[in-house]
């Protein structure tokens, strides 16, 4: 059990997500003050990059980060073809 890493410049964890879910602390707990081994947020950052982190994927949406590291898979246009089209990206953030 460790702080994350990316706890410095996470959305999530500094509450600047447009929708928090109704658990963020719990999940804070969990993820970010425990592992990050299964966070959805670091799983893409680790793959992909933090350009294509969408702003608004929670750290337990392990299907969707699946999805979208499956789909880059499959497509090699840059950020808007991984997962651009799914949400925004994180552009002045970190995670
Ligand atoms: S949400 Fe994920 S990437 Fe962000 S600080 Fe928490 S564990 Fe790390």
């Amino acid at each position: 059990m460790a702080e994350c890493e990316r706890v410095p410049g996470c959305i999530f964890f500094h509450d600047r997500m447009t929708d928090l879910p109704f658990a963020a602390e719990v999940l804070k707990q969990k993820f970010c003050l425990g592992s990050n081994i299964d966070c959805a947020r670091h799983m893409i950052f680790d793959a992909l990059g933090k350009e294509y982190v969408p702003t608004d994927l929670y750290p337990n949406d392990v299907s969707r980060a699946e999805r979208i590291l499956a789909d880059a898979q499959f497509e090699d246009a840059g950020p808007q073809g991984a997962a651009g089209s799914d949400a925004a990206t994180a552009i002045l953030d970190d995670v």
